[in-house]
């Protein structure tokens, strides 16, 4: 008789779910389990909240999809909320349970979560057993050790396609999912109301109307029925075809895939995708636009590489460049760039589309943070932190990575990489247009 308990974190679905496909293959009875960390409800560093509404909005979507698609089968979502390890030792003990089954995350205070919980289990004789399956490439199937990792994104790139790494088939749901432990009670009504409420969806902005990823909408919503339906939209309308071409735009909810929500919570994997864009191509034909987007996704993929890599190296004031001199920081100046009060009109209307959103698109991402390192002179991990709070599709390597690069302290030999605002404003919001959308409502502002 094997008890399981299997602990969901950044992977929020039951499909290509290979970890939850182990663990169920392996249970008699399974325990499946998310934990709201408690210290999600604890101030950054940098005085903020951890998690703000717009995340906590979608990650409520998401917990409530995974307990929706668990009782299809039998089983249900327990949702708990506290320390993590303390909150699972006492599942353990409920369940009897002999076996735990997680996602390695290889970011340093996930893995610091894991190693606290194999230590504190380790006593009971109950193994704790993690499994990689957040990238595109499996890191066995690279053309090379990942300490061999290239340090600049190109070289990667150009290796991993002239090596036409073979990517794995998406793996189905579990048709039934084993049941309960016994003396874990069973909750007869879905988690809801308890997600309503540890989320806090009494308290939750509306969803803008002008927002790029309106996750109100049937199509935008982050669990994995929506994902699978804003999958399919995206591909019928043919949007793949046209991807190069607008990825840089700034307004509408068309410019670009809006994956990027999905894959975050993990309510669908990046195989997933590949696998239906991929298809997409065999039916309807490749060309650049749909060649870029797995060059995307190639982006994403190495920021998990580099984290096997460098590790805890990457949250170091510094990163990867020590010799290079500590980055500066200022209290007032990042308060207004985050309250969207620099003076810069183009800088001051994506802090306003991202506070009342959680999503930004990757050009104004890029400018932004760089407006906050090179010419307000912050700390480019106070503006990491602040995404963090806010992005509806928060991913910790993606986050870091591109952090890191920007502020010169990633792997890119170029160094410091600024954006000139003034540039940015001219060349791809020439008509104000995305100035007036989010500072005065529909007026144009000059360019
Ligand atoms: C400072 C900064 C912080 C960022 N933080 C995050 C984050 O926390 N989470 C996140 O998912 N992305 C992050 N990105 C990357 C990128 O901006 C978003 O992935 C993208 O804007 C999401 O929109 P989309 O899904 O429509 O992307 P598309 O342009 O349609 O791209 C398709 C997919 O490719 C991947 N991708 C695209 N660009 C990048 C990139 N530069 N780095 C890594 N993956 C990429 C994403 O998974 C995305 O969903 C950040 C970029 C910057 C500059």
């Amino acid at each position: 008789m094997s008890r399981v308990l299997y602990w969901f974190r950044q992977d929020l679905r039951l499909r290509d779910n290979r970890c939850f496909i182990r663990a169920c293959d392996q249970a008699d009875t399974l325990l499946p389990v998310y934990v709201l960390d408690s210290a999600m409800e604890q101030p950054t560093r940098w005085g903020f909240d951890r998690v703000g509404a717009h995340r906590r909005a979608v990650l409520g979507q998401a917990l409530r999809g995974l307990d929706r698609q668990l009782r299809q089968r039998g089983s249900g979502l327990c949702l708990l909320q506290g320390q993590p390890v303390d909150q699972l030792l006492a599942m353990v003990r409920q369940g009897a349970i002999d076996t735990v089954w997680v996602e390695d995350i290889a970011a340093p205070q996930e893995r610091a979560l894991v190693d606290a919980l194999k230590q504190s289990l380790e006593p009971l004789g109950v193994p704790v057993y993690t499994g990689w399956q957040s990238s595109l490439i499996a890191p066995n199937d690279l053309p090379f050790a990942i300490d061999r990792l290239p340090d600049t994104f190109t070289p990667f790139r150009k290796r991993v396609e002239q090596a036409a790494v073979c990517i794995e088939n998406p793996y189905p749901a579990p048709d039934a999912v084993p049941p309960w432990p016994e003396s874990v009670p069973y909750p007869t009504a879905s988690i809801d109301a308890q997600c309503d409420a540890l989320c806090g969806a009494s308290t939750r902005p509306a969803v803008d109307a002008r927002s790029a990823f309106p996750f109100d909408d049937p199509d935008c919503s982050v669990d994995e029925i929506g994902a699978q339906r804003h999958l399919d939209q995206y591909l019928a309308r043919g949007l793949p075809h046209t991807y190069k071409a607008t990825r840089n735009q700034l307004i509408g909810k068309d410019y670009s895939s809006k994956w990027s929500p999905f894959l975050a919570l993990g309510v669908l994997s990046a195989r997933q995708v590949d696998a239906a864009r991929q298809h997409f191509e065999q039916a309807r034909g490749a060309n650049e636009g749909t060649y870029w987007l797995r060059f995307e996704l190639l982006w994403r993929d190495y920021f998990r590489f580099l984290h096997l890599k460098y590790g805890r190296r990457l949250y170091h004031a510094r990163g990867l460049a020590p010799d290079r001199s500590a980055p500066t920081h200022d209290a007032d100046r990042f308060e207004r760039w985050k309250n969207a009060d620099t003076g810069h009109a183009f800088i001051d209307a994506a802090m306003v589309e991202f506070s009342r959103t959680g999503y930004l698109s990757n050009r104004m991402r890029q400018v932004v943070a760089s407006y906050l390192i090179h010419d307000m002179g912050c700390d480019w991990r106070a503006g990491a932190a602040w995404f963090e709070s806010q992005l509806v599709d928060y991913d910790v390597y993606s986050n870091q990575g591109n952090w890191l690069y920007l502020a010169g302290f990633g792997t890119d030999p170029r160094g410091s990489r600024r954006f000139n605002p003034d540039k940015q404003a001219q060349d791809y919001d020439p008509d104000g247009a995305y100035r007036a959308l989010w500072l005065s409502g529909t007026a144009a502002v000059p360019a």
